[in-house]
């Protein structure tokens, strides 16, 4: 288990290990992710940062602006799929930290480069405007929506045809997340809804969400799909679902949760 922890960050040492990091790809040998400090050369342009403690030992994440030679690149989205929960999470984290890293090198206040890091937390202090900067994390909500023993799905335009999910978005400035459940249904779909029920979440670095998941019941309205958004939404029998989301996903989870409890209502 990875061990976030509040003890002293450690700089990087020769009994810690290494995640990797090129170009937003993870890197792999051998379809292994963690390495000790022999198994890569550190570079002048090469960052780091403390991820926490993984199996006993200080865990770092590397990462380089280009790949370094022999390592294999694989799509943070593809090890989602490949990797177990415990092993994602890490590397999910490995990943938003790195990201933070390289997006907070100035002050976002006055513009004066970010150097001291908080030597017990994920966050920079300005030394000349004394802002604070911590790792950003954006909620999400996601949304399964029922129906009698239907569900709704819908396609935006930015996924492949025959594909289907939630309806999902980011939570918008002074928003409770369940008035940003019922703004997302009704902008995306044009439908009202009820009964939300929380469900869990999943972190969800592409790059920085944190993904809420609610089940709803169908209230009022038509569907009516945002037409520059959503290219078709529709009600699916329980039993009868398209292609959806990979159950690694908290989008395959609710819509599989849902039918379950449709199904066993129905039996
Ligand atoms: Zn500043």
């Amino acid at each position: 288990m990875l061990e976030i922890g509040t003890n002293a960050h450690p700089s990087p040492h020769s009994n810690a290990r290494y995640i990797l990091l090129a170009k937003q790809k993870v890197l792999t040998l051998q379809q292994q992710f963690l390495f000790t400090l022999s198994d890569f050369h550190p570079t002048a342009q090469m960052r780091s940062v403390f991820v926490g403690q993984f199996e006993g030992q200080d865990l770092f994440v590397c990462y380089f602006p280009h790949s370094p030679k022999g390592f294999e690149e694989v799509g943070l989205r593809d090890m989602l799929f490949s990797t177990d929960e415990t092993y994602f999470g890490v590397l999910s984290r490995a990943h938003q930290l790195a990201t933070w890293d390289a997006d907070h090198q100035f002050c976002g206040r006055c513009g004066n480069p970010m150097t001291q890091k908080h030597d017990k937390e994920h966050a920079k202090l300005c030394q000349h405007c004394n802002t604070r900067h911590y790792p950003r994390i954006s909620p999400c909500i996601i949304v399964s929506v029922r129906k009698g023993k239907q569900l709704l799905l819908a396609r935006s335009f930015i996924m492949p045809e025959g594909r289907y999910s939630n309806i999902a978005g980011f939570v918008e400035a002074g928003e409770t997340l369940e008035q940003a459940v019922q703004r997302e249904v009704f902008e995306e779909v044009g439908v009202h809804i009820k009964n939300l029920e929380y469900r869990g979440s999943q972190p969800w670095s592409f790059p920085h969400q944190l993904m809420v998941g609610y089940f709803a019941e169908y209230d009022s309205g038509e569907l009516c799909p945002a037409p520059d958004e959503i290219a078709e939404a529709g009600w699916w029998d329980y039993d009868d679902l398209p292609n959806i989301p990979n159950p690694a996903s908290i989008s395959g989870q609710l819509i599989l949760a849902h039918a379950d409890i449709i199904a066993n209502e129905s039996a």
